[in-house]
């Protein structure tokens, strides 16, 4: 079987406006333009799937049940739109973190590429067919480390403040400007 093709999508700041350790499913707020990305992505025929850490569990600022609750919010949005989101992968990792068991220096934490790559066997993924989409230099630097084109968001309702980002190939403004370069 041929493998698939996949746009991975980091969740904060670059489908839903970036809440410091998002912790509602009220709080959830697409950016511009995202539904119309992630449309245009399905349609062309690219798997969809959500790579996030969400150090925040273990940080105590919410427990994986909460965190479910929340996707679960954002997979409904999405469903109301006509889409479906073929899998969300999540770190909920920190090494300063203070609840156990998740208070380990983990494996699956962005920059490390495990999240990808895990979704690459689980879907049967060519990963160098496949795009890494974000707003900072963790997903960049991910995205490359799994072998993945790699696309930069920037505008003003994301974190992308920061020092140039080196590790990417496109630079864009929104979902929907990305999926035009690549569909
Ligand atoms: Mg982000
Ligand atoms: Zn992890």
């Amino acid at each position: 079987m041929n493998r698939k093709k996949a746009v991975f999508l980091d969740r904060d700041g670059t489908i839903v406006v970036h809440e410091p350790y998002l912790s509602s499913p009220d709080q959830l707020k697409l950016l511009p333009n995202a539904i119309e990305g992630i449309r245009l992505f399905k349609e062309s025929g690219y798997l969809v799937i959500v790579i996030t850490n969400q150090s925040g569990i273990a940080r105590g600022f919410f427990d994986e049940e909460r965190l479910t609750l929340i996707h679960k919010k954002l997979m409904s949005i999405l469903k109301d739109e006509g889409i479906e989101i073929d899998d969300i992968y999540y770190c909920p990792h920190h090494a300063e973190g203070i609840v156990e068991p998740y208070k380990v220096d983990c494996d699956c934490r962005k920059p490390k590429p495990k999240m990808l790559l895990n979704a690459a066997k689980q879907h049967n993924i060519d990963l160098t067919q496949s795009l890494m989409i974000g707003d900072s230099e963790v997903d960049m630097l991910a995205g490359k480390n799994a072998g993945c084109t790699c696309v930069l968001i920037k505008n003003d309702c994301n974190n992308t403040s920061i020092a140039p980002i080196v590790d990417t190939d496109y630079v864009v403004k929104d979902l929907l400007e990305a999926a035009k370069i690549f569909t």
